[in-house]
């Protein structure tokens, strides 16, 4: 068991007070890191501060080498992170290293983006111009299903934006962070990114610290409120990317084959902890006896078990309570006569937190499997008739942050689309983000965007500066 240590001002710290981190796979302790509180967090906010009167004073060339030396650390240790980051999280080795890889790609990807002035006016009155200017000390609060793109997605925008920022992880998942801590110290300025870590009574004391003037955070709906409410004292700036209940519509055109195991994996990569992940599949009347059937029958080949075992599909839950939740989902189906096509079988206890691929079939649209977000191995195949009804169907949630039409008529796809609710919508492909376009959610799903030239500006104010070019003075 090692103990990993936090980054303030430059220097790996610690307080000697510790928090275990466990394995989901085995229950057992991976590795310890430092319980902070207000003092350790207001060190940190103090050397941000600090490193923001030089930082924001750099070029846009200075700030993009810094990241690209974040990208190449991460990358040139990936063997190492990635098997850390099953450790702690449980995901499968691959898709441990498609997040480590992810992750030094979209800085690499990110550190290229700009904030050009915008001229707004240029003539023989006024010469008017915006620039964007940075906010300040960005605080990010991130969750335990994605730990380093969450970190990444954070930390990166806000040193490009010219902010300085206080990253704290999940305390559920806080290992790799502060490996990739370690391995940044002295890429990137002192104070510039500090990382420290805690219960999660520390994420309420960065979203109403005084000297914290953006909050950007990743989790849950309900936790968002809280932040939101919490930034609300000093009129903080908030990006919020929250919970989903993405749909996926599949017309009776799709090739049930070729469709079936990408509609198995949109629904149960990091076994479901996705939060774009496909969450109710509605699947048209004509195809949907043999869609259903071939997507459980691929299911019954994929493996749940322990991530770091060679041929591992589907990894444990990330933690207890989480578990928890997804076991009482698949009980409340269970005691409603719910139909199952895999799992809600298998009795769970042992180590580790195993549920069984789960789907269902057909239940009512106001099952708690369908309305709520199950972030599990669990999910509800429904029959739909026509394209009017799915879409009113798609639309009835509170989140409306992703969906998927698969259909061999994109053009259709492309209209069912832009009916939908959400701030992305993919046709005939799942859970592809691209560094340059917003991601960000419709409805109870967020608040802003990140990723994109939109969502660097939210690490901006706009500035307009106006020459009154025949002034009488
Ligand atoms: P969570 O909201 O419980 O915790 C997220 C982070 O917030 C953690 O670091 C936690 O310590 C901290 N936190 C907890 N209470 C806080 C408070 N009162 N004030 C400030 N910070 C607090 O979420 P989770 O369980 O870690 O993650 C799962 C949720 O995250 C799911 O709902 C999922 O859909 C969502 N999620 C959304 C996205 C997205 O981009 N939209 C991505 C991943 C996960």
């Amino acid at each position: 068991m090692t103990d990993y240590k936090n980054l303030i001002d430059g220097k790996m710290v610690d307080n000697g007070q510790w928090l275990e981190v466990l394995n989901p796979a085995t229950e057992q302790v991976v590795g310890r890191v430092p319980s902070c509180g207000k003092e350790e967090l207001d060190s940190a906010v103090a050397a941000a501060r600090r490193a923001f009167t030089q930082w924001k004073k750099t070029t846009a060339e200075e700030r993009q080498k810094v990241v690209q030396g974040i990208a190449a650390a991460i990358k040139e240790n990936a063997d190492e992170l990635y098997r850390l980051l099953t450790s702690e999280q449980g995901k499968p080795h691959a898709q441990a290293q498609q997040e480590i890889y992810g992750a030094a790609g979209l800085a690499a990807a990110q550190s290229t983006l700009t904030l050009d002035d915008v001229i707004n006016q240029d003539d023989d009155t006024r010469l008017s111009r915006t620039r964007r200017v940075p906010v300040g000390v960005v605080g990010g609060i991130v969750p335990w299903n994605f730990p380093i793109m969450m970190a990444i997605q954070k930390i990166v925008p806000a040193l490009v934006a010219g902010c300085t920022i206080v990253l704290k992880p999940s305390p559920f998942t806080p290992l790799t962070t502060l490996r990739v801590a370690e391995l940044i110290k002295d890429v990137v300025p002192a104070g510039t990114v500090n990382i420290i870590t805690g219960e999660d009574t520390l994420g309420p004391l960065i979203t109403e610290h005084p000297d914290i003037d953006k909050i950007t955070f990743t989790g849950s709906t309900a936790t968002g409120k809280k932040i939101m409410e919490g930034a609300s004292g000093d009129l903080k700036r908030i990006t919020l990317e929250l919970g989903g209940n993405d749909a996926s519509i599949v017309l009776p055109d799709a090739d049930v084959q070729k469709v079936a195991e990408q509609l198995f994996w949109s629904s149960f990569s990091n076994a479901g902890q996705v939060c774009i992940a496909a969450k109710r599949i509605y699947i048209h009347e004509d195809i949907y006896d043999d869609l259903s059937k071939a997507i459980a029958d691929y299911a019954k080949t994929v493996v749940v078990g322990d991530g770091s075992q060679q041929g591992t599909g589907v990894g444990p839950i990330q933690n207890k309570k989480q578990y928890e939740r997804v076991l009482d989902l698949i009980q409340d189906a269970k005691d409603n006569g719910y139909k199952f096509l895999t799992g809600g079988d298998k009795d769970p206890s042992g180590t580790g937190y195993y549920v069984p691929i789960t789907i269902l079939d057909n239940p009512p649209e106001d099952a708690r499997i369908v309305a709520e977000e199950q972030f599990g191995p669990v999910m509800p195949l429904m029959k739909f008739a026509s394209v009017d009804e799915v879409i009113e169907r798609a639309n009835n949630s509170e989140y409306g942050l992703a969906g998927a039409v698969w259909t061999k008529d994109t053009d259709k796809g492309v209209e069912i689309a832009e009916q939908l609710e959400t701030g992305t919508v993919w046709i005939n492909e799942f859970m592809q983000l691209s560094p340059f376009a917003p991601f960000g959610g419709h409805k109870q799903s967020g608040f802003g965007a990140e990723y994109g030239i939109d969502g660097l500006k939210e690490f901006t104010y706009p500035q307009v500066i106006t020459v009154k070019c025949d002034a009488a003075v």
